[in-house]
């Protein structure tokens, strides 16, 4: 267990934490502030306590240079929204300059300020000095709150854990608590959805998970590479063909471990990788040469709809189809909405099933959405985060 923002004093403290603002943005507007939102809790504890809030994060690509289109100033101005409280914004190309350093002195218990995008500094990605040592000066205790980039050692998600007395914020203790329980501590039986378009992508979770689920169930257009591997024509859909015989590996291990494997029994095909393109339901055995698979059929999500009722933990990650297409999209809903009604805890990767989940309005509904698509994933897979990994242990 690590130690969390509850454990330590942070009363008049200077605080670094890092945060996942990754927000998306068009035109220079935030079109999704769920990464600011998860956020609050963490920093609206540490200003309650009394201390001097210092928050970073990196945003986009910038790829280690200053660019205006990268900074930090329009969440700046969401959080102190969200937050009703003024947040004081540090610009500077070089994200730590000496102006940076009096603003940070001068901070007075639970007054917020933000660093500019860290990603600014070439060092950040790289775990480099000096970046790390210039954020050092800033501070006196570390919190990482950032999950979505817990799975990478930046200067600014582990780098810091050398310097100061380092915990997790709320929003990693959260992550941790979820998806650590369901991979440790299952109610059983236990689930897993995976889906997407690459198998190749998934093996190590899915060889994680065979060691820990009750069932797995597949979808999506990894589908495709089983139904390969299991001897079937597939027409033109999406196919890993370097992961032909991982799938096979997958079918053996599961049948050798007891794992119930679960397979697309039908599939929704199209003529081209096109909403409006004429398509057709077939069974997985009999898809036609010209026709790619871009949802799961009718039968399976009968056939699924089942399985996933019969579950008490449930973990899901990728879609089920094409579902950004709405005539693609059922199979996907159809998943989303059976989680939501399963009385199970459900737990949902990050990335393009949270997407789905919030697009078909099941969010609510769910145990846990992870904040963190490529994170969940290396959680998933069993691996240590560099930026968990970091902080002090209780
Ligand atoms: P991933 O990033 O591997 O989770 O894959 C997500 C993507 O897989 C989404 O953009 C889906 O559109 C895509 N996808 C799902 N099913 C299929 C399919 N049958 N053919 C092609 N792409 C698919």
């Amino acid at each position: 267990m690590k130690k969390t923002v509850r454990d330590i004093d942070v009363t008049g403290k200077r605080v670094l934490v890092r945060c996942d603002f990754n927000v998306p943005m068009q035109d220079g507007k935030i079109t999704d502030d769920r990464r600011i939102t998860s956020a609050l809790p963490t920093i609206e504890y540490l200003v309650d306590k009394g201390a001097k809030v210092i928050l970073m994060s990196h945003m986009g690509r910038p790829k280690g240079e200053p660019k205006p289109e990268f900074s930090l100033k329009p969440v700046a101005d969401r959080l102190s929204q969200l937050l009703g409280r003024e947040v004081i914004f540090a610009p500077s190309d070089t994200v730590v300059d000496d102006k940076v350093k009096e603003t940070a002195a001068a901070l007075e218990p639970g007054q917020v300020m933000m660093l500019e995008n860290v990603r600014y500094r070439a060092e950040e990605t790289k775990n480099e000095e000096p970046f790390t040592g210039q954020l050092a000066q800033l501070g006196e205790i570390f919190v990482n709150d950032a999950f979505g980039t817990a799975h990478r050692a930046h200067c600014s998600t582990a780098g810091l854990a050398k310097y100061m007395p380092s915990v997790s914020g709320f929003l990693i203790e959260k992550e941790v608590k979820f998806l650590g329980d369901a991979l440790e501590n299952p109610e059983r039986p236990f689930l897993a959805i995976m889906g997407g378009a690459k198998v190749g992508d998934k093996i190590p979770v899915i060889e994680n998970l065979l060691k820990k689920v009750d069932s797995l169930m597949i979808a999506g257009g990894m589908s495709y590479t089983f139904f390969r591997a299991m001897g079937y024509e597939i027409g033109t859909s999406i196919l890993d063909e370097e992961s032909i015989d991982l799938a096979k590996d997958i079918m053996d291990k599961a049948k050798a471990s007891g794992v119930e494997l679960l397979l697309p029994v039908d599939t929704v095909c199209a003529a081209e990788f096109d909403n409006d393109s004429e398509k057709g339901v077939y069974d997985r055995d009999s898809i036609p040469a010209d026709m790619m698979g871009m949802d799961i059929g009718p039968k399976t999500i009968e056939l699924y709809r089942g399985a996933i009722a019969k579950a008490k933990t449930i973990v899901w990650n990728g879609p089920a189809g094409v579902f950004e297409m709405p005539n693609f999209a059922e199979g996907t809903k159809a998943i989303a909405a059976a989680l939501a009604d399963s009385g199970a805890v459900t737990i949902v990767g990050g990335g393009d099933s949270a997407a789905a989940a919030e697009q078909f309005g099941y969010a609510d509904k769910m145990t846990h959405i992870s904040t963190g698509g490529g994170a969940s994933l290396e959680f998933l897979e069993g691996k240590e985060l560099p930026g968990i990994l970091c902080l002090e242990d209780k």
